[in-house]
């Protein structure tokens, strides 16, 4: 069922804590944490705790979480002190995605080009 956990996904495992993550923040629906690979100073990925593949998947079964997690893109930007910086869901393995479980990455702390290639 849609938002359900499931059991062959890295980020439904970090929601669950059994794959070990750096969280920065947490809400009742929302977990963020640095990713494991970082592309800029800061690199935190806020993901919605239900499982849902892509950022159309979930703001189409579940606007609300959607915005639960573009509020999170904000407040991470605040704790982190960015007033620059980019927000990406990469959206198909054409585009980059590889985990399956939507994720906003917050991107920042250094300059950013446009377009990105
Ligand atoms: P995507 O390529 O799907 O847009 O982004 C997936 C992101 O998850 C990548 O930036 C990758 O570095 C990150 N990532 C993959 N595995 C892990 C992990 O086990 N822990 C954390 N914190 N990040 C991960
Ligand atoms: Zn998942």
């Amino acid at each position: 069922m849609a938002g359900e956990p499931q059991d062959d996904c890295l980020f439904c495992k970090i929601v669950a804590g059994t794959i070990p993550a750096t969280i920065v923040r947490e809400t009742e629906t929302t977990v963020a944490f640095r990713d494991i690979n970082p592309q800029a100073p800061t690199h935190v990925l806020v993901i919605p705790k239900a499982h849902y593949p892509d950022a159309a998947a979930l703001a189409a079964a579940a606007p609300e979480l959607a915005a639960d997690v573009l509020r999170e893109t904000g407040a991470v930007a605040e704790d982190e002190k960015l007033d620059s910086y980019r927000i990406v869901f990469n959206t198909g393995t054409g585009a980059g995605q590889t985990v399956f479980h939507t994720h906003a990455h917050v991107l920042g702390g250094r300059g950013l080009q446009w377009p990105p290639g």
